[in-house]
């Protein structure tokens, strides 16, 4: 008797990079039968008109703030929802709460609206240790700050995440010495850039030589927020270059022409316009005195003077270097940054895997399905070392994700982050339903995922 069995649906074979007709039986949290199959099982889907993806993996989002925000678990329940079975917390830096924490609210929860793995922020160590985000750690400190890493990853992190942008003070030689300080030859980082726009090209040379200097993994962070203004064309070919030489380069990319952050931080300084290429009308604002509005010159100074921790989204991305991101055939990785705070956020958090199968992959067709859908699971599940994920075969994790490819899309907006997708039918997570005719059944078949370095 199988748990569960998926019947006329299409499913992606990353082998043939074919989607091939085949019933899918799920028994004991494992995909157990491939191929023409009948019963009996204690639950029949019916996925005519559907493919049959594995669960999709987002290889960087951010977690929830369970001190500060409750344990609602909101952005894992988008997640799930959007059909993201596993992804990978702590990124650009910064930790809600260490690893400790995590696992033991977790506990409490009884599971997780998904599987997660956690990395470990540097930036969140660094200014616990009362670093000014202007100046260098000294030796002193960065061993201080790399002996409460190594916790982390004993207590179960997959690997260190940085924030160069948020504190422009750390130097590359910084970087370099944590890096070179596990030795672990394959560790797993990743890293949101120094600068984007004029400062991308070199933010991505710096970071190809942190890959090549001390030999580890390594992820650039959402490289449409780094060089979709006008800079996309040369990232793509010296990140491509640089992963022909060495393959633990790579990146990934959100499918939103438009970045989320508060009005008074250094990102709009002076002179980001002119190096955007955008005006204050291209500033949304979601909330506060100007909810639902674009700035003027007025409203904008105003807001940046009165209202410096005001959330607004900067329309600064130019769409065909989003899509040129997306589709780039060398490597490349679809990835949420997905994070909601006070309720509110982007529409990434909500969004993102439906937007590439809906606008990028059937309405714009700048990618195929079988490539868009490579780079939402396989290419991640082998990136975290996930070996038994991100593939459609007899022995594999039952995480599954069925969806309509004629009619999924993200619902989520700028307005609304809370609007359904459409057309991600059912979600199977472990074994278990986890998300059927779109509404979310069971919310707790996730678990925590340890790193490799736990004992
Ligand atoms: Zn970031």
């Amino acid at each position: 008797m199988y748990d569960i069995l998926i019947k006329n649906g299409l499913y992606p074979d990353f082998k043939t990079m074919q989607l091939v007709r085949g019933d899918v039986a799920v028994t004991d949290g494992k995909i157990t039968a491939i191929g023409e199959l009948d019963g009996p099982a204690k639950e029949v889907i019916d996925a005519s008109g559907h493919i049959v993806s594995p669960g999709f993996i987002d290889i960087h989002m951010h977690e929830e703030s369970f001190v500060t925000e409750g344990h609602e678990c909101i952005i894992s329940n988008l997640m799930l929802q959007m059909g993201v079975t596993t992804g990978l917390g702590g990124s650009c830096g910064v930790i809600r709460q260490d690893i400790r924490t995590f696992k033991s609210i977790l506990d409490e929860l009884g599971g997780f609206p998904m599987n997660i793995l956690m990395q470990s922020g540097y930036n969140t160590f660094r200014t616990e240790l009362g670093i000014s985000r202007y100046e260098a750690a000294s030796d002193e400190q960065i061993r201080i700050i790399t002996e409460k890493l190594q916790d982390e990853l004993k207590q179960g992190a997959y690997g260190v995440s940085f924030g160069l942008e948020y504190d422009p003070g750390i130097p590359s030689d910084e970087v370099i010495k944590v890096m070179k300080s596990f030795p672990d030859e394959d560790m797993y980082f990743s890293m949101h850039y120094r600068a984007d726009s004029t400062g991308a090209i070199d933010s991505i040379n710096e970071m190809i030589n942190f890959t090549n200097e001390t030999g580890k993994r390594f992820q650039i962070s959402h490289l449409s927020s780094c060089s979709a203004m006008g800079q996309m064309e040369e990232a793509l070919k010296l990140i491509n270059d640089a992963v022909a030489k060495n393959p633990k380069l790579d990146y990934d990319t959100y499918p939103y022409n438009a970045f989320s952050t508060r009005i008074g931080t250094a990102v709009f300084d002076d002179g980001c316009f002119e190096s955007w290429g955008k005006t204050y009308s291209d500033i949304y604002m979601p909330s506060g005195k100007y909810a639902n509005q674009y700035c003027t010159k007025e409203t904008f100074e105003e807001l940046r003077r009165d209202d410096p921790n005001r959330y607004v989204v900067a329309f600064a991305m130019n769409e065909d270097e989003i899509a040129a991101a997306i589709a780039n055939p060398a490597c490349g990785m679809i990835a949420s940054d997905g994070q909601v705070k006070d309720h509110a956020g982007h529409p990434r958090a909500a969004g993102t895997f439906p937007r590439v199968l809906g606008k990028y992959v059937r309405e714009d067709k700048v990618i195929s399905m079988i490539d868009a859908l490579k780079k939402m699971t396989i290419v991640p599940a082998e990136r975290l070392t996930l070996h038994n994920k991100g593939r459609i075969e007899v022995g594999c994790d039952a995480d599954l994700t069925i969806f309509n490819p004629e009619t999924v899309k993200d619902g989520a907006t700028f307005e609304n982050i809370f609007i359904k997708p459409t057309g991600i039918d059912y979600v199977v997570l472990d074994g278990k339903l986890a998300v059927k005719d779109g509404e979310i059944v069971n919310a707790r078949a996730g678990k925590f995922i340890p790193g490799p370095y736990t004992k």
